[in-house]
């Protein structure tokens, strides 16, 4: 357990904070978040970092740090949380439990991909370019998404989006995940505001009158004005703050891997609907894609089970060859896919971001979109009020409400067009077919579905 914050304290040096040291700073590039309608401008308030050794009730020492919000999870979704509120002037310290491994976290070499790929909309694109992340990302390994062809499982219907009919640059952009947390990485690196502790995991909360005591699992503690929950799916902070989630297995897992290709894709996403689940093939730079078959566990075993030249042939056949032979270019993953839930997004001095709050089904791949959405609006909130007032009823209320929907509608989606698609009800299989060839031919509503998806 930490040392709480005692009778006695003693002033450590700034020496003792990780995270960039003078020599290595520059001051941040202030940014406003869009249309965030916040009172305050982006001009950092840099805030002395005084960090104490404390003595508790128990004799017990320990190092207490100082913050005015403490983020607990260096994922994409804490990662750029970071970045922005350092853009607002919030000293944050940034905590995540894998220790900092920079090679790994690079992007591969040349044409070696990453197996975890990620759509990124515009709106998600929008807001890591005013985090000054995107623009940290190698091109060479990014690929736009101009055309989504989407079949049915009558092997004929079919939907077909074009980014340039819908008079867009792009419907979306694939990147590594690598070559995103690299990006993420260096931009946190040039931010004065944001400590870094890696290697370390949040192991205790404890709530004050007028503050958050953050415990680590090496008997540190950060005191903070707001804690934020960026740690994925099995979040111990959520768990901490006693807040339930609601769950659903699909029973389902997605298997990833990545194949060259004899066609060139154009820079088409082909999504087929199946009855044992969703094979996506999104495109990658040069004549690549990335696979994510979602599909039932019975299934996502045996094709694991496969050596790679067989599930090439596998992934060829159910793609009707539209991209030619394939070719693996290393072994596949699998990951399980459920609904989830947070009952609430936030609780006293605590709000909860990213897949820490919610999950939904991979087949729309709007999860990483909805984590980035509810950094940015967490962000705006608190900018809206100031950051004097970063852990209020008031900022997490306005967090809360702005989440409320968006979350609620892309659960609903994923969920409802998974179920439509698995169920073998009587007449439910010409009633999803006939509703993709009607949504193809309705251009109001296409268009409509492009702005949901993009926006
Ligand atoms: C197959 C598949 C394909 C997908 N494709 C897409 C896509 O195309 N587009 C899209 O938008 N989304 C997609 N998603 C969803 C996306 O992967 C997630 O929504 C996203 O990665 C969540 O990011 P996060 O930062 O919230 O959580 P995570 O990436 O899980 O990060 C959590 C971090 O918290 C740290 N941590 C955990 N516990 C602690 C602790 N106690 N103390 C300190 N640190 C801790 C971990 O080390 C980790 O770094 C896909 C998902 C799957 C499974």
């Amino acid at each position: 357990m930490p040392a709480h914050v005692g009778a006695a304290s003693v002033r450590l040096p700034v020496a003792l904070s990780e995270g960039p040291g003078p020599g290595r700073c520059r001051l941040p590039a202030t940014a406003s978040l869009g249309s965030c309608s916040g009172r305050r401008n982006g001009v950092a308030r840099a805030k002395p970092r005084i960090d104490t050794i404390a003595r508790s009730n128990d004799g017990e020492t320990g190092v207490v740090m100082n913050s005015d919000a403490a983020i607990i999870g260096a994922g994409l979704v804490g990662g750029s949380l970071a970045a922005a509120l350092a853009d607002r002037g919030v000293a944050v310290t940034l905590v995540d439990a894998r220790a900092a491994a920079p090679s790994a976290a690079s992007p591969r070499a040349g044409g070696d991909f990453d197996r975890r790929v990620f759509a990124i909309r515009p709106a998600g694109r929008e807001f890591l370019e005013r985090c000054g992340i995107w623009q940290r990302i190698d091109e060479s390994r990014a690929a736009p998404i101009t055309r989504m062809v989407v079949t049915g499982d009558d092997g004929v219907s079919r939907l077909v989006f074009d980014a340039y009919r819908s008079g867009i640059a792009e419907l979306a952009v694939i990147v590594e995940d690598a070559a995103l947390q690299t990006a993420v990485r260096h931009a946190l690196d040039e931010r004065i505001l944001v400590r870094r502790i890696d290697g370390r995991r949040c192991e205790a909360l404890r709530w004050s009158e007028d503050a958050v005591a953050v415990g680590l699992d090496d008997g540190r503690q950060i005191d903070v004005q707001l804690v934020v929950g960026a740690d994925g799916p099995s979040s111990r902070v959520r768990e901490l703050a006693g807040i339930s989630i609601s769950e659903s297995p699909y029973g389902h897992s997605a298997v990833v891997a990545n194949f060259d290709t004899t066609a060139d894709h154009g820079g088409t996403a082909w999504q087929w609907f199946r009855p044992d689940g969703v094979l996506a093939l999104l495109p990658l730079p040069g004549r690549r894609v990335s696979m994510v078959w979602s599909t039932q566990q019975a299934h996502a075993d045996e094709l694991m089970a496969l050596d790679v030249g067989e599930l090439a042939e596998r992934v060829s056949r159910a793609s009707n060859a539209v991209l030619g032979e394939l070719a693996a270019t290393g072994s596949a993953a699998a990951f399980p896919l459920r609904l989830m839930k947070a009952a609430s997004v936030t609780g006293t001095r605590l709000a909860l971001v990213g897949d820490a709050a919610h999950n939904v089904h991979p087949l729309a791949g709007q999860g990483l979109n909805l984590g980035l959405a509810d950094a940015r609006s967490l962000a705006c909130a608190i900018a809206a009020r100031g950051p004097e007032e970063i852990g209020s009823n008031a900022v997490l209320a306005r967090y809360r409400r702005s989440r409320a929907e968006e979350i609620m509608a892309m659960q609903l989606a994923t969920d409802g067009l998974h179920r439509l698609f698995q169920s073998s009800a009587p007449g439910v299989a010409w009633l999803r077919n006939t509703g993709l060839r009607l949504t193809e031919r309705l251009s109001p509503l296409k268009r409509l579905l492009v702005k949901q998806a993009t926006g």
